[in-house]
């Protein structure tokens, strides 16, 4: 199977075109640098994106984002979404408290890009 990717990696935007066999990336041209190669490879076999999102406090109405620690797989994200509504921790929160550790045993953390005071509803 061939898949056609475009690089993300710098402002260049090389289009890749990515021969895959199986579980593996087996010729990738169109790359004008050796980071393309490896870009190919994760993205052709197993997609991974940051998660960023807003979650709720359980004693506050205002809502605060959050990003994950790392890149999750792509085919996690809607799962490792859900999860954050079952989480309401206490603010106060500070920007880069963990709120929830190793989501869904990936891992990888969730940590709060913002401040909520605390607050009772
Ligand atoms: S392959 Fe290299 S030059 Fe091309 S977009 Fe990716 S990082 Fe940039």
């Amino acid at each position: 199977m061939e898949k056609e990717l475009v690089c993300i990696n710098c402002p260049l935007g090389c289009r890749l075109k990515v021969r895959v066999e199986g579980e593996e990336a087996k010729e990738i041209t169109g790359n004008l640098c050796k980071r393309g190669i490896e870009y190919a490879k994760q993205e052709s076999i197993l997609p991974m994106r940051v998660l960023t999102a807003n979650m709720k406090a359980a004693d506050c109405e205002r809502p605060f984002s959050v990003v994950s620690s790392k890149p999750l797989p792509k085919n996690m994200l809607i799962e490792c979404a859900m999860e954050l509504k079952k989480h309401s921790p206490k603010t106060p929160i500070k920007m880069g408290d963990v709120v929830i550790e190793n989501i869904l045993n990936t891992g990888c953390d969730i940590i709060a890009t913002s401040n909520l005071p605390e607050e009772s509803l």
